[in-house]
This record gives C-alpha cells, sequence and structure tokens, in this order.
C-alpha cells in the first residue's frame, strides 16, 4: 500500500538464482514451494535430514552454527536468507562477509532481544505497552510499583509461543516469578498487561530499493500460547485496519528491514493499536496469503530478497486459516479423503497444506487449512463442526 522508491542501485536476482535458505521447516518449504514456481532455485542448511524444506529442496545437512556448511552455502547461492531468527552470530558474520545477505544481520540483532526490539519500535515513533527493564529484584519491586498488576515478566531472548513469560497477578506473586525466570539467566523485561480486544498482525514487505507494501491485517486467536486461527478481514474498522498496515510499514522502513517483517499488535478497547512483537520472516499468521491473496507472503518475500519490485497484496476472498496441530492431523486427512458436505453447506473452500513432517507431537505445527468463504463466520463455523478442535 506504500511505495517509496529509494534507490535504484540494489542488487536484483532474476528468476534462475539459486537462494539458500538457513533451517529447513514450513517456512522454507512454502518459501522454495513458491520461489521454485517463479524459476528460483533452493538450497536449505539444516541439521534434521529429509526435513520439510530439504524434501522440496536440495538440502546441506549440517548444523546450523556449522561454519564449513555456511562457506558451502555461500559458495552454492546467490542470495542467502534464513527462516528463524536465532541465527548463530558467527555464521550470521561469515555469511554476510563471504555471500550477500540482503537481510542483513542487524534486524536479527534487533529482533532477538525484547528490549532492543521495544526500543526499535519507539524510535519508529510506534507505541509498544508501558514497560520496564529488569536488572535486580529491586528493579522488579519498583517496576510492579509503576506498571501495576497484571503485568507480564518476560525473558528478553529465546523465549516464543509464550515461553519464558509469567503473568503476574499480584504484588505477592513478583518476586517468586522473577527469581524463577532470572534464573534461567537471562535480561528480563517487565511490561504493563494490555486489557485487548484482540491481537492482530500485519505482515509488512520491503526491497533493498525501498520499496515497501503491507498485508491485510489478520486477526489472531491463540490457544497454549501457539496460534490457532487467523481471521481475515480482521473484524476491526477499516480505519484501524489502515493504521496498522501504516504503523507496520513505518517499522520497516524505520528499520531498514529487507525481506518479511511480520508485526504483532495487540488491539486495545479503546481502538488503541500497541506493537507487541516483531519477527523479520514468513510467519504463521500470514499463511492465509497463500490462497487469499493476490500474491503470498513467501513469493512477497522471494521478490525483496531478490530486489525485485514487490506485488499487489489485495485481498481476494475472505478467510481463515486454521493450524493443524499434531493432535489433530488424523483427523484432518481422514477429513480430506471424503467429500465434505459441510464445506459445500456453508460456501466455503478447504485448502489443505501439510509440511511433511514425520513424527506428530502434540502441539507441533504439522500443517494448516485456508478456509476460503463468503463470510467469515461461515468459516469458524465449519472448524466448530469438525469437531477437529473441540476444546480450543
Ligand atoms: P509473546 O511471546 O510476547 O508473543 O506473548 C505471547 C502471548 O501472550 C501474546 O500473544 C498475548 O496473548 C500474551 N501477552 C504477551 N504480552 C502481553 C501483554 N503485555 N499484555 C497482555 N497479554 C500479553
Amino acid at each position: 500500500m506504500i511505495n517509496k522508491l529509494i534507490s535504484e542501485s540494489a542488487k536484483v536476482f532474476p528468476s534462475g538464482a539459486t537462494i539458500g535458505i538457513l533451517g529447513g521447516g514450513q517456512l522454507g518449504r512454502m518459501m522454495t514451494l513458491s520461489g521454485t514456481a517463479m524459476g528460483y532455485r533452493f538450497i536449505t542448511l539444516e541439521p534434521t535430514e529429509n526435513s520439510p524444506c530439504g524434501q522440496v529442496a536440495r538440502q546441506i545437512v549440517a548444523g546450523y552454527d556449522d561454519q564449513n556448511a555456511a562457506r558451502q552455502l555461500a559458495e552454492e547461492c546467490d542470495v542467502i536468507t534464513y527462516e528463524f531468527e536465532n541465527v548463530d552470530a558467527e555464521v550470521a558474520a561469515l555469511l554476510e562477509n563471504e555471500a550477500y545477505v540482503p537481510q542483513g544481520s542487524r534486524l536479527l540483532y534487533t529482533t532477538q532481544h525484547r528490549l532492543r526490539e521495544k526500543r526499535a519500535i519507539e524510535a519508529a515513533g510506534v507505541p509498544v505497552a508501558p514497560y520496564r527493564e529488569i536488572t535486580s529484584a529491586e528493579d522488579m519491586s519498583a517496576a510492579v510499583e509503576a506498571l501495576g498488576v497484571p503485568c507480564v515478566l518476560k525473558t528478553v531472548t529465546g523465549g516464543y509461543d509464550g515461553k519464558g513469560q509469567r503473568v503476574i497477578r499480584d504484588r505477592e506473586a513478583a518476586l517468586e516469578a522473577y527469581e524463577e525466570l532470572a534464573s534461567l539467566g537471562t535480561e528480563l523485561v517487565l511490561e504493563q498487561f494490555v486489557a485487548f480486544n484482540c491481537e492482530i498482525s500485519v505482515i509488512a514487505a520491503r526491497n533493498p530499493q525501498g520499496e515497501i507494501r503491507t498485508f491485510p491485517p489478520a486477526e489472531n486467536v491463540h490457544v497454549n500460547n501457539i496460534l490457532h486461527t487467523s481471521v481475515v478481514p480482521a473484524r476491526v474498522s477499516s480505519e484501524l485496519q489502515l493504521e496498522a498496515q501504516q504503523l507496520a510499514a513505518k517499522i520497516a522502513e524505520s528499520m531498514g528491514a529487507v525481506g518479511l517483517l511480520a508485526v504483532e499488535m495487540f488491539v486495545t478497547r479503546d481502538g488503541q493499536l500497541y506493537v507487541n512483537e516483531l519477527a523479520p520472516r514468513p510467519h504463521n499468521s500470514g499463511h492465509y496469503t497463500m490462497e487469499a491473496c493476490s500474491t503470498s507472503q513467501f513469493e512477497q518475500h522471494v521478490r525483496a530478497i531478490c530486489g525485485l519490485p514487490l506485488a499487489d497484496t489485495c485481498l481476494l476472498s475472505p478467510v481463515v486459516m486454521v493450524n493443524v496441530l499434531g493432535e489433530h492431523i488424523e483427523a484432518v486427512i481422514d477429513r480430506f479423503a471424503k467429500k465434505d458436505s459441510d464445506a459445500d453447506e456453508l460456501g466455503i473452500v478447504p485448502k489443505l497444506h501439510l509440511y511433511g513432517k514425520a513424527e506428530a507431537k502434540t502441539g507441533r505445527k504439522m500443517g494448516h487449512i485456508n478456509l476460503l468463504c463468503h463470510d467469515v463466520q461461515h468459516a469458524l463455523d465449519w472448524i466448530d463442526k469438525t469437531n477437529i478442535w473441540r476444546n480450543e
């Protein structure tokens, strides 16, 4: 939606170039499937054999911190990207020296650390929930006093899907939570608890030339701290949707991001937006774009890192994305093998994406379904009728 051309001199890698991906999970797999259709070649560096991405790309089987393997990737690829944030710092530096890594390592350095990330968001002029840095028990008492309860204590590194955080509901519980998380040995941050109406996210893309586009916001529901559904269009006003897209673009611009930047936000009851987290990569809440938008987040990422013009992101159909976890997979496969009269009656088109993971553990992301619909409520009714996600 925003189109700023800053530099004409950025490198451009047209179809036929080889893209190296650090990490071989589902994000790399879907990036490869999309980029392969555009004529790119892919090599993934990933320790687990026959990985989701390794099934569709060439795979170098080696640890993420294996410098020789990283050097091989650098030699064989024109462009290097990553599909997870916790890229080893030395490998990132080596690749930046010996290969073309358009995303650089600065964005990773910032988003790997909650405090650095919050400061970067604030520097872009975008609000985050009030917070305090915590380095001692004294800091903790003062911060709880200042922010009030409830509040949320988080480790600044290593936390994902709700791990490494505690909600503090009364002052007495504060010190216990502090001691528990401080024992993990990372710095901590205390945030005011945001009584949000809903959570939304916007995926922004920026290419090295400075062009920025954003996807329509997704309204996200988490269960057990794992994304369960994304509803698009998000059920917030169109003004708020536009504002969310503008904030995401502002952050991408201010941080000089290249590639995708997923921006997660809280929407408060009075319509205020607070940014909670960033992810400099394709994001689970952007999977809906695969069938519902004129361009998927994966195609846009490939375009951005290869220096191509970014493509249109308009929403072609209302959609609900539902994640398929280990505990859902059997029932889902069964359901897709038969005629689905519920889908026919509700007028929805379910599109299944599976990631090729061998072992179906509880809570493990095995795939997702994009439910194309006329009205998002029909897709939510379908989810309900299947009984597959019953307790969620
Ligand atoms: P995070 O790891 O920061 O993405 O947090 C995981 C989930 O915890 C978020 O998606 C929210 O549902 C909830 N959460 C995190 N921080 C806050 C906060 N400051 N206020 C309210 N809920 C929060």
